[in-house]
């Protein structure tokens, strides 16, 4: 066994968790300083942690392999390749920030799916940022942490993400979604109870990633933030859904389903706010499945296995269904009635092997609470 005594040879100082996320609707939003709805996954990323006096900072993960040895004076963006970066690229952000902290021996262990959009790179930054925090007593906010996780993520590793997942990782609160302002960091914890409802989130983890996401994701971001420029906005969260069809009007005709998408999805996530505060979930159905053609169509991020889950799901009596996250594979979630949660598993996977794709992960989703310290 490779507990944390058999790795380091000694106690570990204490453990964190912090979770991955599922976003309810606001999906490529955040980096347009918009809105959106995650709520914190069940699963986690859990660290157990010490800190070191050498400098050095140790690494092993359950899911990752060898045992990997940094000195945090060397760090470097680009410098630590694999998920190591991840953890490392966080020592490395806290110093950039000024943060006096050194070396540590960290033990991570995981039951956040990996790569199914549901945020694991996210969870494992945050988990290390939070041990950090407490290990050395800096006394960081969670949102202030989020910040310097997405740092990680960005600069140190290379992969241009928005804050969203980071936020949801660190500031969910259990039987809540988090509607976040990614302009200004403020948020609103609204209350999501499915259960009383008689409603259940079931999660689709399609187990595809198509490649072209990675290159993808940077040109749509490139593409808002043209956008933007021509219409003299400092972003295109700037644009009122009264204002689109102008605006509309002025832009190159590759500009305008991607503004479109960003406009109608952001007033997609004031929409669903708006129900949950009344008390009605089940209206958040309809909400959903707009927000999806909007991907599809406009922003043209989905894919032919997130179609047809959304389409199964649907036709087996789902109120509403989407992809959640970047796109190009990953997972989708449908809102359903949970006595035919089941049920709609099961058509899922039915079309799936119909069409010749490999099985769905089924999981299902209950707003679960942001990182924390477990001893
Ligand atoms: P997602 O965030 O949607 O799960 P990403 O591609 O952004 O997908 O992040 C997945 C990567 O994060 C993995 O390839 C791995 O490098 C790293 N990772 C996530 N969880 C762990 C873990 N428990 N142990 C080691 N690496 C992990
Ligand atoms: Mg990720």
């Amino acid at each position: 066994m490779n507990t944390f005594a058999q790795l380091y040879g000694g106690p570990s100082e204490g453990e964190w968790a912090a979770p991955g996320r599922v976003n309810l609707i606001g999906e490529h939003t955040d980096y347009n300083l918009g809105f959106v709805l995650p709520i914190a996954l069940p699963q986690t990323v859990r660290a157990e942690a010490a800190r070191r006096t050498d400098g050095l900072l140790r690494l092993w993960s359950a899911q990752g392999g060898e045992l990997v040895a940094l000195r945090v004076e060397d760090l470097a963006p680009g410098s630590v390749p694999g998920w190591a970066g991840y953890p490392a690229g966080v020592a490395w952000a806290l110093r950039e920030a000024g943060h006096q902290v050194g070396g540590a021996d960290l033990r991570l262990d995981s039951d956040v799916p990996s790569g199914a959009g549901l945020s694991s790179s996210a969870a494992l930054e945050c988990v290390v940022a939070a041990a950090y925090n407490d290990l050395y007593g800096l006394g960081l906010p969670a949102a202030e942490l989020a910040v310097l996780a997405q740092r990680a993520e960005n600069a140190f590793v290379g992969v241009p993400c928005g804050i969203m997942d980071q936020m949801a990782s660190m500031c969910c609160h259990p039987g809540a979604a988090l509607f976040l302002d990614s302009r200004d960091l403020s948020m609103r914890q609204v209350p999501v109870d499915l259960a009383g409802a008689g409603l259940a989130l079931l999660v689709l983890d399609t187990r595809v990633k198509h490649d072209l996401g990675d290159g993808a994701y940077a040109a749509l971001r490139a593409g808002c933030e043209r956008a933007a420029a021509l219409l003299g906005l400092p972003a295109l969260r700037s644009l009122q859904p009264s204002g689109l069809d102008d605006a509309l009007a002025r832009l190159p005709s590759e500009l305008v389903p991607l503004v479109r998408h960003v406009v109608t999805e952001n007033a997609r996530v004031e929409a669903a706010v708006a129900r949950l505060d009344a008390g009605d979930p089940a209206a958040l159905g309809p909400i959903l499945t707009a927000g999806h053609a909007s991907l599809r169509d406009d922003y043209r991020v989905s894919c032919p296995e997130t179609d047809l889950a959304v389409e199964a799901a649907l036709a087996a009596g789902a109120h509403g269904a989407r992809m959640t996250g970047g796109g190009f594979g990953g997972s989708v979630i449908a809102l359903v009635d949970a006595d035919a949660a089941e049920h709609v598993a099961a058509e899922v996977t039915a079309a799936f092997r119909t069409a010749g794709y490999a099985e769905p992960r089924t999981l299902t989703a209950v707003p679960a609470e942001g990182a924390r310290r477990l001893r």
